[in-house]
């Protein structure tokens, strides 16, 4: 039976009229039990990689007059294939389709748009890798205008939802009179060069990440002020939701300390020991007195139970989502932020990995700084990504609609600051200068 049905599989095209037709309806794909009904869903049906001499093999004779009809490829867009056939014999044609289009665009492409995305890696090295293969594949420009119009779309309103369902929760168990919030930022920008800093603030007692603002340098006096900034928006942001920040633990910087005591009296501002611990040891090293009385004065500071381990995770997801090496747009950046935020979300409760026999699982490491000594960690079940389908359907649907919008307010770029030359003019130019 199998084996009869990939036989006779290749005459089903895009059309279940022709199969039908063929006296094979008991095969028919279009017509088969509920249980298969995930084949034509672009979200469930799997796909495979298929060479083309193999694909051409099916469209070799006619289905209907059996004479020898070979197929065309009549054309490609990305990943999708269309192939014609015309039978000189009997005048059968077909025309198939390697996937379903979705309001015109190919599904298959979207997909590969929105898998590079969700899985925060990079397009370029995920391209490059098909084309090196010889695999149809979709353009960089494709990818841009795919990420545009339909994937930060479907990020924007995936993590307001999920936001929302946090913010909930919190009222539900009537936690939102008296949070306690760890705060950390991040320098966003490959290099030196502070471009984007965002700052991150995470409810330490559900262990969730309730906001992530992204700062450009140019809304800021300076970029070192880019970190306030974020905590400011942040602020803002659990002001309007009415929540009640009681406690904030943060690493010690300057800026944030005095704007906390100047404009939040009412919130208990501790530092977090991880951060004390790393910034004070190099300056008890030089054995500075300024350093130690400040040392001092912070460590009565310091938080008592709560630490910001869970922003220090939540970076180290931001890195595998927005590594620093490559440089992203501003929408791209943040974009990739709340993907990280998301990620945190779903998996910052995992539980304790049980073995079959239930017992708990551990493992053994050697790192190169315990110079052949060990420490036992705890293994975790395995990470999910109900996000990514989540995501993913969200994508669907705005293609679906054909849904166009802006999903962030994106500030003018740090190039604005300076009058552009016209190209042509600067062309010349430098021709008539260097003599080119
Ligand atoms: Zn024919």
């Amino acid at each position: 039976m199998f084996f009869k049905m990939l036989l006779h599989y290749h005459y089903a095209g895009s059309d279940p009229a022709i199969y039908c037709r063929l006296d094979h309806f008991t095969l028919c794909p279009f017509h088969r039990d509920s249980d298969n009904q995930d084949d034509n869903d672009p979200l469930r049906s799997k796909l495979l990689l298929v060479f083309m001499s193999s694909l051409m093999s099916l469209f070799t004779h006619c289905p209907m007059c059996k004479e020898n009809s070979p197929g065309r490829l009549r054309r490609t867009m990305g990943t999708f294939v269309e192939i014609d056939q015309n039978c000189k014999h009997c005048g059968f044609q077909r025309s198939w389709q390697n996937q379903p289009l979705i309001d015109k665009t190919p599904a298959g492409n979207l997909l590969l748009s929105a898998g590079i995305v969700f899985a925060g890696t990079s397009p370029t090295k995920v391209l490059r890798v098909l084309k090196s293969i010889n695999c149809y594949t979709i353009t960089t420009r494709t990818f841009l205008n795919h990420q545009k119009k339909f994937l930060q779309p479907a990020i924007k309103t995936v993590w307001t939802k999920n936001r929302n369902n946090i913010v909930q929760k919190l009222k539900e168990t009537n936690k939102h009179k008296e949070l306690v919030f760890g705060g950390d930022g991040r320098c966003d920008s490959p290099g030196h060069c502070a471009k984007y800093g965002s700052y991150t603030i995470q409810d330490l007692t559900i262990n969730k990440v309730l906001d992530v603002q992204f700062v450009q340098s140019n809304e800021v006096p300076s970029s070192v002020h880019m970190e306030n900034e974020g905590l400011v928006r942040c602020v803002q942001f659990l002001e309007s939701e009415n929540l009640v920040m009681k406690t904030i633990v943060t690493d010690r910087h300057t800026q944030i300390n005095k704007w906390l005591k100047e404009n939040q009296e009412h919130v208990d501002h501790r530092f977090d020991v991880w951060h004390l611990a790393k910034n004070s040891v190099p300056a008890l090293k030089l054995n500075k007195v300024v350093s130690q009385k400040a040392f001092v004065r912070d460590v009565k500071k310091m938080s008592p139970s709560q630490q910001t381990y869970g922003v220090e995770v939540y970076h180290s997801i931001v890195n595998q989502f927005a590594p620093k090496m490559y440089a992203y747009s501003y929408t791209g950046i943040y974009c990739r932020l709340i993907l990280a935020a998301l990620h945190y979300n779903e998996n910052s409760g995992r539980k304790h990995a049980k073995t079959s026999t239930g017992q708990l699982q551990y493992t053994v490491k050697f790192p190169k700084a315990k110079k052949g000594g060990h420490v036992v960690r705890r293994v975790n079940t395995a990470a999910t990504y109900e996000y990514v389908t989540e995501l993913l359907t969200e994508t669907l649907r705005l293609c679906e609609n054909n849904v166009d919008e802006e999903p962030f307010d994106v500030p003018d770029p740090l190039s604005s600051r300076w009058e552009k030359p016209d190209k042509r003019e600067a062309v010349a130019l430098f021709r008539s200068r260097f003599n080119h």
